[in-house]
């Protein structure tokens, strides 16, 4: 194959980028792909921990092109293989800050401060803890929200799953394949998660489910030993010993470094002005950061797909209203 450099870069690394995508996964790489196509330099500053919730999944069955499904890693190595091949430049560093008052814009990171013309945001989603005593002193230490990257340590333990999405079952069935016994608890009667993925976990013998149940506290001296439950029908409280509980309880968007200039919900989902437009001009949103509803690797692709026609069309008009 013939090299595809399509996008030049900018003489300083400072820039100004024509396009600097803030994230790193489906829908960030997805817009880079496209920037770099449309010939517009693309720096990705795509974080110390690079490629989103894949990064920290095990099958993917539902992303097409996959007949036999593929692990969330070498889905995300091979989008990121796909933006360099195109010219994009991938940034391991956090962004920290933006200013988004002065024309060109600035992303700022640990170690220098770049300008660009035009912004995608597409910093995702963060893991939503419990919030109840011991969940923040114990992470690590026996309280995770990754079951692919910790379940190995749990080999015939007994550990819990709270949540009732599609997280929550994946995360207790990828337990059930180390640790001896799954309690997979919910605060209601019923799963939220998808037929399919529910029906793994309910033929499963080595998963018990307490259902309209709450996490009160998780107790232990330095390590989780113990959980206290309560029963939100019959009030009743209970302890559950475990050796590691794995919280799935959603996300929350991760948009934090936006607020002020970029206009966001209460929950901090950015709001979107016309298909990936923020209310700042040249700054165009994402995937799960704006996503509330869908939340899928394929939805957020597409959204950067949209977000990168979006772009390039700004610079495009942009240039052409320069004497
Ligand atoms: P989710 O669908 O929002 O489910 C979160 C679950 O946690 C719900 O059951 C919710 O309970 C429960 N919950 C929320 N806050 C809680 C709290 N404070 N205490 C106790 N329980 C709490 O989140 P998700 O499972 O992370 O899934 C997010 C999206 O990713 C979904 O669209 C899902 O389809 C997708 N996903 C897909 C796959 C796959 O297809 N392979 C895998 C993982 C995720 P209620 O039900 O009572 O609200």
């Amino acid at each position: 194959m013939a090299e595809d450099i399509f996008a030049s870069k900018p003489q300083d690394p400072k820039g100004p980028w024509d396009i600097v995508i803030i994230g790193s996964g489906p829908a960030a790489l997805t817009a880079a792909v496209y920037t770099t196509r449309g010939a517009a330099s693309t720096l990705i500053i795509g974080g110390e921990k690079w490629g989103g919730q894949l990064m920290l999944t095990t099958a993917v069955d539902n992303y097409p092109g996959f007949p036999e499904g593929i692990q969330g890693p070498d889905l995300m190595v091979a989008m990121r293989k796909q933006a360099e091949r195109f010219g994009a430049e991938f940034l391991q560093k956090n962004a920290t800050q933006v200013d988004f008052s002065k024309k060109p814009f600035e992303i700022v990171t640990p170690d220098l401060t770049y300008q660009v013309h035009s912004v995608i945001i597409a910093t995702g989603a963060l893991t939503k803890w419990l919030d109840a005593p011991g969940v923040q002193e114990f992470i690590g230490k026996g309280v995770s929200s990754c079951a692919p990257c910790d379940a190995p340590f749990f080999k015939d333990k007994k550990v819990a799953v709270v949540g009732g999405g599609d997280s929550a079952m994946e995360e207790a069935n990828v337990l059930t394949k180390y640790a001896s016994e799954v309690t997979l608890i919910h605060r209601r009667d019923e799963f939220r998660a998808s037929v399919a993925m529910q029906k793994k976990v309910m033929t499963n013998p080595k998963v018990k489910i307490l259902w309209n149940t709450e996490v009160k506290e998780v107790k232990g001296t330095n390590k989780v030993e113990k959980l206290v439950l309560a029963n939100n029908k019959d009030q009743t409280t209970s302890e559950l010993t475990i050796d590691g509980l794995f919280v799935a309880i959603g996300h929350k968007p991760d948009s934090d470094i936006f607020k002020g200039p970029i206009e966001m919900d209460e929950k901090g989902y950015i709001k979107l002005q016309n298909h990936t437009k923020t209310n700042i001009p040249g700054v165009f949103v994402a995937g799960d950061v704006h996503d509330d509803v869908y939340k899928q690797a394929v939805t957020a692709a597409g959204f950067g797909c949209m977000a990168a026609m979006e772009a390039l069309k700004y610079l495009e008009e942009a240039r052409g209203n320069q004497p």
